[in-house]
């Protein structure tokens, strides 16, 4: 009988869940509000019974559940399994991977969303074949991943690629983590369309709206774009400086602008470089998948790790 992975990735307002084979394909998706209105503990219990319930269906498909992998943001300690700090699903030191292992009598993995979802992009997405690849997911806030020969890099205390609180503007504006000008402050989604709103005095405009103004050639949404390119590009000449990587993968909402992203990131960035050998940016492939299918691919790796 063949195997399955039970994968779960836990956002702020939805969980997207998986029945994952050992080479990556899916076998069934299904899709769960967090409502995380309803504290951390109500949350847990219902990411228990998801994964439960998947498992019984794994079983009822004729696939053996073999281990479960589940990805959530904040900070996150992959070693010990422990969900530290999440401010949007509100974990405080939550330990997930064994309350997952107790629950479901087989082994389990706890990995940060957008760190598993590098891993994912790197060895099924955009990043294949490569040996150095950076991920960098760009929506409401903005993190990065960093994937070298397959493995993903956590950092001493599972906070490393934290790209989005990189200064990029000094003075600049107020960033959630009470520094200013950080990258996530200028160039996330969600600053973008914030800094158009307050310029153009029409609420409620979004980074789409910025994006799809700018192609269209107003004057106004093209200089928020370009300055948002600009930010972006500088944080991504720190990122190479430090980690000199073969590609960078951008994924994430802003995204979703495709080609009116990436020629003027690219551009921006080549006049930036100097001694750094520039890397080639694309456009990520697996969309708001990878999450998910990068917690099966932690999963997978434990039971591998667990066998040797
Ligand atoms: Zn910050």
């Amino acid at each position: 009988m063949s195997q399955a992975v039970v994968a779960l990735d836990v956002g702020g307002t939805g969980m997207k869940c998986a029945l994952v084979r050992p080479d990556g394909t899916v076998h069934h998706e299904e899709r769960h509000p967090t409502r995380a209105e309803r504290g951390p503990v109500a949350v847990t219990e219902n990411i228990l019974e998801i994964a439960e319930s998947l498992a019984g269906k794994a079983r009822a498909d004729g696939l053996i559940p073999v281990a479960t992998g589940i990805a959530v943001p904040g900070v996150v300690d992959e070693v010990t399994g422990v969900a530290v700090w999440s401010s949007n699903v509100g974990f405080r030191d939550v330990p997930l991977r064994d309350l997952a292992r107790q629950r479901l009598g087989m082994p389990a993995a706890l990995g940060h969303d957008v760190r598993v979802g590098a891993l994912a992009e790197a060895r099924l997405g955009a990043g294949r074949g490569r040996r150095h690849v950076l991920f960098v997911a760009i929506g409401t806030g903005i993190a990065a991943g960093l994937v070298v020969d397959g493995s993903g890099y956590s950092g001493a205390h599972g906070a490393a690629g934290e790209l989005g609180h990189v200064v990029v503007r000094p003075g600049g504006s107020p960033c959630g983590c009470g520094l200013r000008g950080c990258l996530e402050a200028e160039t996330s989604a969600k600053s973008i369309g914030r800094k158009y709103a307050e310029l153009s005095g029409e609420p409620g405009a979004t980074a789409f709206d910025v994006a799809t103004r700018a192609a269209a050639g107003e004057e106004l949404a093209r200089k928020v774009w370009q300055d948002a390119v600009e930010a972006l590009a500088d944080g991504l000449l720190t990122a190479q400086a430090l980690y000199d990587v073969g590609v960078i993968v951008l994924g994430g909402g802003l995204a979703e602008a495709g080609d009116d992203l990436l020629r003027p990131v690219r551009a921006a960035l080549a006049e930036r470089v100097t001694f750094h050998r520039p890397p080639e940016i694309v456009r990520a492939e697996l969309g708001d998948t990878a999450g998910c299918l990068g917690a099966a691919l932690l999963a997978l790796d434990t039971l591998e790790e667990a066998s040797r």
